[in-house]
């Protein structure tokens, strides 16, 4: 009974190496309600994406205007059926916190506010405010595939595969995708870092690389190969997976591999003479003088022009060429436009929509040129006018849109009216649908406005870097011990729920006290 039950929890735990195992509770089983005409009074919205921006929506909504009783059906579409906390997605390479404990369940974030539905959004059409949805999961294709046949050869139709979705509203979020330039050799020959995915390839792959290294037959100009590791870009994601390399050499390689630690070397290439280029001057010299201080390789003022099997050709800014040898090649340069989001700009008016990195949008999100139906937050849109004026694509400003959007929407609660009434209440704004027409903004609506709360970036060593956001001519930056620990208590505190709160806090105090995790599971 429960007195066994109890004992049992209690060896396993302790049975595990001494290591408390602490497992979340799995959620109880969600109702799915069926999509259709039930709640064709309702007016839909459907949110396209799991990330910081949609999360961050369907964290903040109104329960009275989203919950059973109010206006509102809300469906959630993404392929990921979890939300990914990215700013620890170095740190999870590094093995310091697991991968787990940066994820949340969609379905625990979504649960009593509506639908979830794993599939990716692969078409729109804003006249008639439908979607066409793939799914991610076949079962005939699975089976196939595991029986050892081709997934292209299969006779399934596309429409199997696929299933429409019609909104009266809809939140792209799907964010963006990893900028190559178009750089020969980058898609084949280097480690991304954008996805849960990406992480757990790069540390697996890390993993194998020491291993492998720590061999007896390797030659010594082998060994010292294949433990180079190029990261591409000195953003904050570059330089973060730099920082955590070291730290994984300097504590956990120099104590598990001390044959082949000496061997280990870190160059991080970036375009621009600096690392950090958005952060304050004082930061960008202070990271990289750590940098250099840690024996990282840096390589600045230096384009990449192509990169090939185990070498990365670049291009000094004063025309000189050469090549770096690498074992790992990290590409870390920024983002481009999604697929989905390209495919939407094209059928919006060219004239409204004219930039190259995402969806235009106005003061209240509204994709331009979309009648009011569509909005846009996160790395997907473009604010602003001008590049100049564009808010970065970061989780801070994806955060505060999806915020904005889920008061906008429900205080204002936007409703669909029956078409008598519409004439008078849609006064143009809007595209008339099939279920009636949507009352568009009050013109008194405030726009959207971002407030930075400062930026922040790991450097290793147990140094970090914090531009605050309020400056005086004393403290406009924290560096140091205490940059890192503002960073650490920042990313514990930031987690999107209380569980992945307490998972991250224990990874930083497991892994300081056991080590990282360098087994390639
Ligand atoms: P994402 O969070 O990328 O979410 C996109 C969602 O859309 C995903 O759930 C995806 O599965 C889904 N999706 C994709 N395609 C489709 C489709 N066709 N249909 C439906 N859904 C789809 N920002 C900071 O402010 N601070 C940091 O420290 C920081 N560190 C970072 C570290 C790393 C390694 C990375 C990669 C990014 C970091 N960022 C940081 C940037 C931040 O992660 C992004 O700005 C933020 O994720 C953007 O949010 P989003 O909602 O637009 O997109």
């Amino acid at each position: 009974g429960y007195l066994g039950a109890q004992t049992w929890r209690f060896l396993e735990t302790y049975m595990q190496d001494r290591t408390a195992v602490m497992e979340p509770e799995a959620p109880p089983a969600p109702t799915l309600p069926a999509e259709g005409p039930t709640a064709a009074r309702k007016t839909r919205v459907v949110v396209l994406g799991s990330g910081w921006g949609a999360v961050s929506f369907i964290k903040n909504l109104d329960p009275a205007a989203f919950g059973e009783g109010g206006g509102y059906e809300l469906v959630l579409v993404s392929p990921r059926n979890y939300m990914l906390f990215t700013p620890l997605l170095p740190s999870a390479v590094g093995g310091v916190v697991s991968e787990n404990s940066i994820v949340e369940s969609i379905r625990t974030l979504m649960q009593g506010k509506g639908t979830y539905y794993e599939a990716r959004a692969s078409d729109i059409d804003p006249e008639k405010r439908v979607l066409t949805c793939k799914k991610e999961f076949c079962e005939v294709c699975a089976a196939r595939k595991s029986q050892g046949g081709s997934l292209a050869s299969h006779d399934h139709s596309e429409e199997e595969h696929t299933f429409q979705l019609s909104y009266d509203i809809l939140l792209c979020s799907v964010g963006a995708v990893n900028a190559t330039f178009g750089i020969k050799g980058v898609q084949d020959h280097c480690f991304f870092l954008k996805s849960m995915e990406d992480a757990q390839q790069l540390r697996r792959h890390i993993s194998k690389a020491l291993e492998h290294a720590a061999l007896p037959d390797v030659t010594p100009e082998n060994r010292r190969k294949l433990l180079s590791f190029v990261v591409v870009g000195g953003g904050p994601t570059g330089v973060e997976v730099a920082a955590e390399l070291y730290d994984l050499v300097k504590e956990d390689v120099a104590r598990k591999f001390p044959s082949i630690a000496e061997d280990v070397s870190i160059t991080l290439i970036d375009g621009m003479d600096s690392l950090l280029n958005s952060y304050h001057t004082e930061i960008q010299s202070y990271a990289g003088e750590t940098f250099r201080h840690n024996g990282i390789h840096l390589r600045l003022g230096t384009r990449v022009t192509e990169v090939r099997e185990g070498e990365v050709l670049v291009e000094h800014k004063d025309g000189g060429r050469d090549s770096v040898p690498f074992g790992t090649c990290v590409w870390a340069t920024g983002i481009a436009m999604h697929p989905l989001v390209a495919l939407l700009k094209e059928r919006l008016p060219a004239d409204v929509q004219t930039s190259r990195r995402g969806l235009l949008v106005d003061q209240h999100l509204r994709v331009r040129g979309s009648q009011g139906t569509i909005y846009c937050l996160g790395d997907a849109a473009v604010t602003g006018d001008s590049p100049a004026t564009a808010l970065p694509p970061t989780a801070q400003v994806a955060r505060q849109e999806g915020q904005y959007l889920a008061a906008l929407l429900s205080k204002q609660r936007l409703a669909l009216v029956e078409p008598a009434a519409a004439g008078e209440a849609a006064t143009g704004a809007q595209a008339a649908g099939e279920g009636g027409e949507l009352v568009p903004l009050p013109r008194a609506t405030k726009p959207f406005g971002y407030m930075h709360l400062g930026s922040l970036a790991y450097l290793g060593d147990s140094k970090g870097a914090m531009d605050l956001p309020i400056k005086t001519p004393f403290l406009k930056t924290l560096r140091g011990y205490l940059g890192a620990q503002a960073w650490r208590t920042l990313e514990t505190l930031l987690q999107v729920s209380p569980r992945m709160r307490w998972l991250v806090a224990h990874d930083w105090v497991r892994a300081s006290v056991f080590g990282r995790n360098l087994s390639d599971i």
